[in-house]
């Protein structure tokens, strides 16, 4: 190998390995070897290993007689001739054909194995559409390219191992910050309950009326706020394991969240709420836990933006119903906006506010039970928008 060749693989290596995304970096690399080695189409196809079909995961057409970038349906056949055999396959066309459309009858195909992890576990297939055939050195290059394919494949795996790892330790110490939260949460009311009570029945201290009421009442809001702990936590428990069942009805969005927003407001007068309500046709929900959803939000706005006025409004674009609600309050950090509606995920920081982290994390899953999707948008000091959609799907009252 000489210099000149030594020095352009390097640079097209580190141009490949650059590209964080695996089909780009492949992009890359079988356009920047395309003046040495002239080629139609390629795909990658992989074999499922337990179910032993061989799919397409990688499909570009650069040359003559472009197919759809995900057309990968051409090299099936020689990729499992290759994954079966284990070896290079070159196919050429046994029958001559003239003419343009006769040319494209014409297709050279080569296909290398790719073994990933030692294991052979998919092929490399190039097409030529009317030759000319594939010469020693195009084999070469085109092998020197099924390599690269494999090693691309392999950091991809590994990116999405780490991932994974990266999701489980993150959700290991959201386990673990879930014990301290809920000790605290389960013990907080628990000490008021066992407090007052201990008062009222003292024999040695007579209480008057309006101080019996008091005690009563902050026994009985104490008793709700761990009612509703544990009614979250079980709640959150069925949600994960898929085990909750719902019952599903025409529901309409605008009066439900109006009856929410009433109910509310009996418990905390000075919430200042206002509707942008447009016409909406129903959907069909399951309303109780809808009601669930818009409860949690209004919760978190009473905790995370109190004093705020919140803002509703409500539309329908496309098939879809969509809600924005929105509130004036701190607002949360860029940083820690995707993780929000994970489980027992509480953003870090000096809080005060009493929470598990359960919340919004029940409020997705109800919302992708109904096939329809949740987001936040939010920046520090500029308050924060919860957005719903819902599917329209021909639902009558
Ligand atoms: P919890 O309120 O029990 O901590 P959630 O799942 O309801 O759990 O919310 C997750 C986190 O998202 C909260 O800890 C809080 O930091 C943040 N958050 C939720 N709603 C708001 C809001 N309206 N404004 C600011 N931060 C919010």
């Amino acid at each position: 190998m000489d210099a000149k060749t030594l020095s352009l693989l390097h640079d097209i290596f580190q141009e490949v390995q650059q590209k964080q995304d695996w089909k780009t970096a492949l992009d890359t690399l079988f356009v920047s070897l395309r003046g040495s080695f002239v080629f139609d189409n390629v795909a990658i196809y992989l074999e499922e290993s337990d179910t032993k079909s061989v799919e397409g995961v990688y499909a570009r057409a650069v040359g003559r007689e472009k197919t759809a970038e995900a057309d990968s349906v051409w090299g099936e056949g020689v990729a499992t001739d290759v994954i079966t055999k284990g070896k290079m396959i070159v196919k050429e066309p046994t029958r001559n054909f003239t003419g343009k459309t006769g040319r494209l009858k014409l297709a050279y195909l080569l296909g290398f194995p790719l073994y990933i992890g030692s294991k052979l576990s998919g092929a490399l297939v190039f097409i030529r559409f009317g030759g000319p055939a594939y010469s020693e050195l195009h084999i070469q290059i085109a092998a020197l390219q099924a390599f690269w394919a494999t090693a691309l494949i392999e950091r991809r795996d590994l990116q999405e191992v780490r991932a994974q790892m990266d999701s489980v330790q993150r959700q290991m110490r959201l386990q673990d910050d879930f014990v301290s939260t809920i000790t605290h949460e389960l013990r907080t009311p628990l000490g008021f309950i066992k407090g007052y009570s201990t008062s009222l029945l003292r024999l040695d201290t007579v209480w008057d009326e309006a101080t019996q009421r008091e005690f009563l009442n902050i026994i009985d809001e104490e008793a709700d706020r761990l009612a509703k702990l544990i009614e979250d936590m079980l709640e959150s428990a069925r949600l994960h394991s898929k085990t909750v069942q719902f019952k599903f009805s025409p529901v309409r969005i605008d009066s439900l969240v109006r009856d929410v927003a009433t109910r509310i407001n009996t418990y905390h007068p000075e919430l200042n709420i206002s509707f942008e309500l447009q016409p909406i046709p129903p959907i069909y929900g399951d309303g109780k836990r809808l009601s669930q959803v818009f409860e949690n939000l209004f919760s978190n706005a009473i905790k995370y933006a109190p004093n705020s006025e919140l803002t509703i409004s409500i539309s329908s674009a496309a098939n879809n119903i969509c809600v924005a609600f929105s509130d004036k309050g701190e607002g949360i950090a860029t940083e820690y906006l995707p993780f929000v509606f994970e489980r027992f995920y509480r953003v870090p920081g000096e809080r005060t506010v009493t929470g598990t982290g359960l919340g919004l994390y029940i409020c997705r899953q109800i919302i992708m039970a109904h096939h329809g999707t949740i987001w936040v948008e939010s920046a520090l000091g500029s308050g924060t928008t919860f957005f719903i959609e819902l599917p329209i799907d021909g639902a009558e009252v």
